[in-house]
């Protein structure tokens, strides 16, 4: 399965409403940047890294994903994913300048096409391709309802909603003040019951006193785990936190190498972890972190960059992968939606990653990828 083409492409797709925030991030759309893979078999891989829609960032990928990580692969066999990985994470154009950043996300893109390709070669899900199926279920959890943008009438009306719809998982995010977000954390708990699983998401915004502090008011909240409470590579400060509070600390959307999660595992800085395939180096590299969470046992819960086109695959496929993010806004610009129903990601049936865009996405969406 020789390669013979590789083009980048960009979609920047609306988020619901128009507008969401967290502590650190505005966003309207949200970007799917990658590559379609051609093959001589006339079979074509899709993969893509996620973006905040930054048309001058993302044209960075595409440019580093054609000019940088595609003379390498022309002609390559399709099948040999490992090998292609190394060649890519070795690159000579790369490796001195871009170890991190962009060109992982050109990489990642790149890895996950492949594995698109290598699933619709053997006709067979990529869940299919990784195994099998370890679970019955994949239960998700709803961040869509939790933004900071949301006034506190509508996010507990939001909250009540999503678990009338079957969600038995929400997640809100934090990191405005203390006070405020103690008291939406209450008023949210209050609103869903005891038995819904309730996280708390700070995108690194606090420090370690302000997280403390926090804490102490948020433990009688019954939090399912607080994510990113301090600065992305803080591994001394998390694991003074995950000491210090009742609290379950999670982390891992901002990282992009295994040796990274490494560190956070061997200083037991960290509760739950969550790599993203669209943040490291594609699935390659986050098979080998959930392998070592695993041996940790440390649960998993993938940041979904990829709106959970792919995770859906690995987390019905990894026995570390416990819960999955669920956030609705590119789901139909794919062939297959990640659906949810009952709280539950339906499994995948259609061969490869999930991944292959529709010719109405394509139309409505695309942006120029130079
Ligand atoms: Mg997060």
């Amino acid at each position: 399965m020789k390669i013979t083409a590789i083009t980048p492409f960009i979609l920047h797709v609306p988020v619901t409403g128009s507008m969401i925030q967290d502590s650190t991030h505005t966003i309207s759309h949200w970007g799917v940047v990658g590559a379609q893979i051609d093959t001589d078999t006339g079979l074509s891989g899709f993969g893509f890294t996620g973006t905040h829609a930054h048309l001058a960032s993302d044209q960075l990928i595409t440019r580093c994903i054609e000019s940088c990580h595609a003379p390498l692969l022309i002609g390559e066999d399709a099948r040999d994913i490992r090998r292609l990985w190394h060649k890519l994470a070795r690159n000579p154009a790369l490796q001195w300048v871009g170890r991190a950043g962009i060109t992982t996300l050109a990489h990642a893109a790149i890895d996950i096409a492949l594995w698109d390709l290598k699933g619709k070669a053997a006709q067979l899900p990529l869940w299919k391709l990784l195994g099998g199926q370890v679970r019955d279920k994949v239960r998700a959890y709803n961040t869509d309802i939790g933004w900071l943008s949301i006034p506190d009438e509508q996010l507990v009306a939001g909250a009540a909603r999503a678990v009338e719809d079957g969600f038995t998982g929400i997640k809100i995010k934090v990191g405005s003040s203390v006070e405020r977000d103690a008291r939406r954390l209450a008023m949210v708990r209050d609103a869903i019951g005891p038995d819904v699983t309730l996280a708390i998401d700070g995108n690194g915004k606090w420090d370690l006193p302000t997280c403390l502090r926090f804490c102490r008011l948020a433990e009688a909240s019954n939090v399912y785990w607080f994510e990113e409470p301090l600065w992305y590579d803080d591994v001394k400060g998390h694991a003074q936190l995950a000491r210090q509070s009742n609290i379950p600390v999670a982390l891992g959307e901002q990282l992009y190498t295994p040796d990274a999660f490494a560190e956070f595992f061997a200083q037991q800085a960290i509760h739950w972890a969550q790599p993203d395939v669209t943040r490291m180096a594609g699935l390659t590299d986050v098979l080998q972190v959930c392998d070592t969470a695993h041996s940790f046992r440390v649960p998993v819960a993938p940041h979904a960059g990829d709106m959970s086109q792919m995770h859906v695959h690995l987390a019905y496929a990894h026995p570390a992968v416990a819960v999955l993010e669920y956030i609705p806004w590119i789901k139909d610009c794919f062939t297959e939606p990640s659906e949810v129903v009952a709280g539950h990601f339906r499994l995948p049936q259609e061969p490869g990653a999930g991944t292959t865009p529709t010719a109405a996405a394509w139309a409505r969406f695309r942006q120029p990828a130079h």
